[in-house]
């Protein structure tokens, strides 16, 4: 029998389109909605290996889900030590980019390249979020984590959280076994911009700005992903598929050899870091379709929902790019979005 929780909001038979941004039909038995701490510990202690859901912007439902769902929706905000570099907290529930501009409101730089990436704030580290050359990691101070098996507290620094490339230590041997309830991050009143990537440089050369603070950079990369990206309230998706591949030197080279326009960066470890985006589009897929499931058209490694795809439909399409892809390449794409199945 299920344990009943009264302050906790239960909704049976959830419909999951309804909490993923991928919008494919998936029922979820039980879903649990935690507002506040008390909650969450008891949720934490009665349900059996619940999966954690934020914002849902990072999650493919591949057919129903029998397991309890449990979102997160702790909310709060504020600076807990001030001063030039100060200390931020926020809540897992709290929205990542209502989060971000919050803090330019504040005044606060540091977070202004990863405006508008969707989800809360708990789910931020899973990943180590990242865009327009700028990770979590580089203003990530520690986060407060709830054990699911003893119902502990426990308090992770950034060396412990083992951030990597949309990556860390809660998507390798710590997945499914904490909950994220809050986040603390150093921001700066000193700022240093970062407009590395060419597409933000375009804007601001386009703008006539040539010393860009931290609200320009910010409307800079605003702009750059609603003409770039599909909004999920009107087509489901859930960003980036596949992760940016990683391959050694001598790889690259070689494959760079057969195609010279191959783009390649700086990656991990002395590896190159390759666009999946490019490898997509040369193997043909940019734009196409199997059914409703589509690889969009502005940005290869976004898929999409047309209307009406399934969670399966999308799977396949995935695993009809990594083998093309393979094939083409001989590289190995790994899908980014968490699948659920
Ligand atoms: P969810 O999708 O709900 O969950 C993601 C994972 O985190 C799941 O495994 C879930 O179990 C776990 N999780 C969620 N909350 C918690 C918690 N409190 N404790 C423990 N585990 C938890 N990502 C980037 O890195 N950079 C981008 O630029 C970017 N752009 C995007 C653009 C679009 C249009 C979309 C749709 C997505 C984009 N993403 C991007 C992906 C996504 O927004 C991020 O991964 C985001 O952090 C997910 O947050 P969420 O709350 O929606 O997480
Ligand atoms: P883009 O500018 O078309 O570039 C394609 C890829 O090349 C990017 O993924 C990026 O890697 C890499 N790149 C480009 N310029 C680079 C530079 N100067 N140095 C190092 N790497 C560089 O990419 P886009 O699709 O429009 O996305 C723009 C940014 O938003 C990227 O940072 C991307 O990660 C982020 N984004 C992420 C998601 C997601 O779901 N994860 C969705 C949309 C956008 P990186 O991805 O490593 O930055």
């Amino acid at each position: 029998m299920l344990p009943i929780f009264p302050p906790v909001e239960l909704i049976n038979h959830a419909p999951l389109q309804q909490f993923t941004t991928f919008g494919v039909v998936a029922v979820c038995d039980h879903l649990y909605r935690v507002e506040d701490m008390e909650e969450l510990k008891l949720a934490a202690r009665y349900l059996e290996r619940p999966l954690i859901l934020g914002g849902g912007s990072n999650i493919l439902p591949v057919g129903d889900v029998h397991r309890n769902v449990l979102r997160i929706e702790l909310k709060g905000k504020e600076i807990v030590e001030d001063g030039p570099d100060p200390l931020v907290w926020a809540a897992a529930g709290e929205n990542w980019h209502e989060t971000v501009l919050w803090a330019l409101g504040q005044d606060l730089g540091g977070i202004e390249n990863l405006s508008l990436i969707p989800g809360t704030v708990g789910a931020a580290p899973l990943q180590n979020i990242g865009a327009y050359g700028v990770e979590l990691e580089s203003v990530f101070h520690s986060l407060e984590a709830i054990e699911l098996t003893t119902g502990e507290i426990r308090t992770f620094t950034r060396d412990e959280c083992r951030f990597g490339y949309r990556d860390s230590i809660f998507k390798q041997e710590a997945r499914d076994r904490y909950i994220i309830c809050g986040v603390f991050l150093r921001l700066h009143r000193d700022h240093q911009v970062n407009t590395s990537y060419g597409a933000i440089r375009e804007v601001l050369e386009q703008k006539g700005i040539t010393h860009p603070g931290i609200h320009e950079v910010s409307d800079a990369v605003i702009s750059i992903r609603q003409s770039k990206l599909p909004d999920p309230a009107v087509i489901g998706n859930a960003g980036s598929f596949f992760k940016n591949p990683m391959i050694p030197v001598a790889k690259f080279e070689h494959l760079q050899a057969l195609h010279p326009q191959l783009p390649g960066y700086p990656g991990n470890d002395g590896q190159v870091k390759v666009p999946a985006g490019w490898l997509i589009e040369k193997a043909g897929w940019k734009g196409k379709s199997i059914g409703p499931a589509g690889c969009y058209e502005k940005q290869a490694l976004v898929l999409v929902n047309r209307g009406g795809a399934t969670g399966l439909d999308i799977w396949n399409l995935a695993e009809e790019i990594m083998s093309a892809v393979r094939q083409m390449f001989d590289i190995n794409l790994q899908p980014e979005v968490n699948i659920w199945k």
